[in-house]
């Protein structure tokens, strides 16, 4: 029998994924196949979870365009969807004043810096001596599982075709410019374009099939909730006008106001040791991803985040960092020219920017070219994969953290 031909094939239904077939579909591609190597919204990948954050104060100049694109994408999706998945916060930076990445965050991102007691949690944060803090209207909490399954449900609705348990072990082209990817039980669909988006696992594919290593490594990182001390769970609620924050400096923290378990909020510490994705350690003490919080909670909010006996709710999660901690965005080359488009190296926060990598990679694989991203000022260069050519860091930075 004829194997299946579609227009678009994307492999992996994490959130990049997901939305890459939704932009396909909504881009006009007639037949778009999304591949899932586990069961739709397993746990065992990056996009799973209740909460994510967005924000636009980033260190790099080049995100808040993309930032910015992606809220607009956040909107319409939800719009199309009829339900919402973002809930707007205000949003808090803090860290030493000396920093220069938190400079240029608050910079970059058009934030207010804070002065004394006259901020609405000036009596929440004990912001150490020498530090600062900004307030940034533009910050907000995504529902994770609950946006990626947005998409699917988009995607599906506009007649793409999802599959799940299907591992996706090869992808070659033919010598008429057929896309021909393989599975593990033996299958072939062919496809125009093809787009890989596999997050944690994507050097191992991109290796098997290109012989080309990219230099993106697994972490293991746990997300953790801690209680609100008695009295004060109200004031760290969304609906309170709680805001997300991130500290920054070592260990870089970030939260999410108190929203999916009652009486606690999710306070985590920014990274974790490397990790295989094939054979992970789903251990959850992990004293390294816990203590530094601990502390920085004692130190900065003592009077209203209870720490002794740990954090009351625990969930394991993977990063897929590149060197320089910017995405992968950009053609496969080699055989497949412009026909293979790959997405990946989120490095710890791609996913408000989901909405925007999707588009991007459906307009890339079935126009040549990211029209909407140029057009929204989005600048591309600095997603290559070339970059690590010359440089194995890739576009090398003195910024200590920009996630
Ligand atoms: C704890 C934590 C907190 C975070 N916080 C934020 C935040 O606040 N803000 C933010 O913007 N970002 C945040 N991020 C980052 C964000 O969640 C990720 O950048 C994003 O989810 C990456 O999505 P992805 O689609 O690339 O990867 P994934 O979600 O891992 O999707 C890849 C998919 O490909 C599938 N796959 C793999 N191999 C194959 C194969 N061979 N065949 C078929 N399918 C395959 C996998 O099973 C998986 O479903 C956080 C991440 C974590 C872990």
């Amino acid at each position: 029998m004829e194997p299946s031909r579609f227009d678009v094939i994307v492999v992996g239904a994490g959130i990049m994924g997901s939305c890459a077939a939704h932009a396909a579909c909504s881009r006009g591609a007639g037949r778009v196949l999304l591949l899932e190597r586990f069961d739709l919204l397993h746990h065992r990948g990056s996009s799973h979870g209740e909460s994510r954050t967005i924000r636009a104060t980033y260190t790099q100049p080049h995100y808040p365009p993309m930032v910015r694109l992606s809220a607009r994408l956040w909107e319409e999706a939800q719009a199309e969807a009829g339900y919402r998945v973002l809930t707007p916060t205000p949003h808090v930076d803090m860290g030493p004043r000396d920093g220069a990445a938190l400079a240029a965050a608050i910079s970059n991102g058009g934030a207010a810096e804070v002065v004394g007691g006259s901020w609405p949690w000036a009596g929440v944060f004990r912001v150490p001596d020498g530090w600062t803090a900004a307030v940034s209207e533009f910050g907000g909490v995504m529902k994770a599982t609950k946006a990626v399954a947005m998409f699917q449900a988009l995607a599906a609705k506009k007649g793409a075709v999802l599959r799940d348990r299907t591992e996706v072990v090869d992808v070659t082209k033919r010598g008429d410019g057929t896309i021909v990817v393989k599975t593990a039980s033996g299958e072939e669909f062919h496809g125009a374009k093809c787009i890989i988006t596999v997050g944690a696992w994507t050097t191992k594919l991109v290796k098997s099939v290109t012989g080309t290593d990219l230099p993106i490594q697994p972490l293991h990182t746990l997300i953790c909730y801690w209680k609100a001390k008695p009295g004060h769970e109200r004031e760290l609620t969304v609906e309170a006008g709680f805001p997300t924050f991130a500290s920054y400096g070592e260990p870089y923290i970030y939260s999410t106001p108190s929203m999916e378990f009652p009486g606690l909020i999710k306070i985590a510490v920014h990274g974790g040791p490397p990790c295989d994705p094939d054979g992970r350690d789903w251990s959850l003490g992990r004293p390294a991803l816990v203590e530094p919080v601990a502390q920085w909670i004692d130190a900065v909010m003592p009077a209203h985040v209870e720490t002794a006996g740990g954090p009351v709710v625990r969930q394991p999660c993977m990063y897929s960092m590149t060197p320089d901690e910017d995405f992968v965005i950009d053609f496969l080359g080699g055989e497949f020219g412009n026909d293979v488009v790959v997405g990946a190296g989120f490095s710890g926060h791609g996913f408000k920017m989901g909405p925007a990598v999707g588009r991007i990679l459906a307009e890339m694989a079935m126009d040549g070219e990211a029209r909407t991203a140029a057009e929204a000022g989005v600048e591309l260069g600095h997603f290559k994969i070339a970059r690590f050519v010359d440089n194995p860091k890739g576009n090398l930075k003195d910024s200590e953290d920009q996630c």
